[in-house]
């Protein structure tokens, strides 16, 4: 069994159980990173090409007014994706994509293959991403590249079944699925890990925080965008993320999906599950936070949770439901 991570130890505050314990814990925990957004830094993916990669700066230059236009809306304008697809599936990253927290598993890249108690003792509940940037500073301190944490992101194991769901959704006719990737990790981890995996052309859509190494050679990471949730840690509510897209590509379209499938594990796969109508399909990890939250929910306000839920342990039952439903 893994040990709890500050990652798993701070989302584990963020959902119901955070709700009952009222806005003051909920505040001190919430409060987590007021990053400025800062110049965008050339250095992002310069290599990847012409990706769909929306790390949020779209919304925070809305938000501001400014008339700049970013990668992001360039990315939009090209219009890639197949307009008559039918569904639309959401991914999660960490222990939903792969079977570990990215986040956690930086930590190979430092020397020993661990941290100084020194810099494990300066988490606070509440500061995850702030803690995380101290990480990442003291990789750059320590000698880690760029390549070094590339590596370890590209060695993280795939959950059971994901290769399997993969290759499903590769295969499907082009009009079935736009699959689309919503994540608190950040561009480099997921990029390095799904270009390695070969799985980087069937995301059509990534919804995370943006990274970039700067000059000393440190990733520093940049809140995905701000919201009003207070269920979420404050640089992503992910039901913020599905909901605008949602209505954005059902205004593109000019019809709706015939059916919206999230696939996650976490408590901040809980607040864009909520989102999800009678038709729609949440697919839980089952027995994780994003699970029992839902159980919880069905238990204290019936009919508040409306998705049909599907609770897997390998991904391959999540194949097996979608065939079903794609077949209809
Ligand atoms: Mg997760
Ligand atoms: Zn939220």
């Amino acid at each position: 069994m893994r040990s709890k991570s500050p990652r798993q130890a701070a989302i584990k505050w963020v959902g119901l159980d955070a709700r009952a314990r009222g806005q003051g814990g909920l505040e001190a925990h919430i409060k987590v990173r007021q990053t400025p957004a800062g110049p965008r830094n050339s250095t992002s993916f310069s290599e990847t090409g012409p990706d769909l990669i929306d790390t949020g700066e779209r919304n925070q230059s809305r938000r501001r007014g400014a008339l700049w236009s970013t990668r992001a809306d360039i990315m939009a304008s090209q219009g890639r994706i197949c307009p008559d697809k039918r569904f639309l599936i959401f991914f999660d990253f960490d222990e939903t994509i792969v079977d570990e927290t990215s986040d956690d598993m930086v930590v190979q890249a430092a020397p020993g293959q661990y941290l100084p108690s020194w810099l494990k003792d300066t988490y606070q509940p509440g500061r995850y991403n702030e803690y995380m940037q101290r990480v990442l500073a003291y990789l750059a301190e320590q000698g880690v590249t760029e390549c070094d944490i590339r590596g370890v992101m590209e060695k993280i194991p795939a959950t059971p079944g994901m290769p399997t769901l993969f290759q499903f959704l590769r295969n499907r006719p082009p009009q079935d699925f736009e699959v689309v990737l919503v994540s608190d990790a950040n561009t480099f981890f997921i990029e390095s890990w799904l270009r390695r995996a070969g799985a980087r052309q069937l995301f059509h859509r990534i919804f995370t925080n943006p990274a970039t190494f700067n000059k000393d050679g440190r990733l520093v990471m940049r809140p995905f965008h701000s919201h009003d949730c207070q269920r979420c840690p404050d640089n992503m509510c992910k039901q913020v993320v599905v909901r605008d897209y949602v209505a954005r590509r059902t205004q593109e379209r000019g019809r709706p999906f015939q059916r919206v499938f999230y696939v996650g594990d976490g408590a901040n796969d809980f607040c864009p599950a909520l989102s999800l109508g009678p038709r729609d399909v949440a697919f839980p990890r089952r027995d994780f936070p994003m699970h029992r939250l839902i159980t919880e929910t069905h238990e204290a306000m019936p009919g508040e949770f409306k998705a049909v839920t599907v609770p897997w342990v390998s991904a391959e039952e999540v194949v097996q439901r979608l065939k079903k439903l794609a077949a209809e």
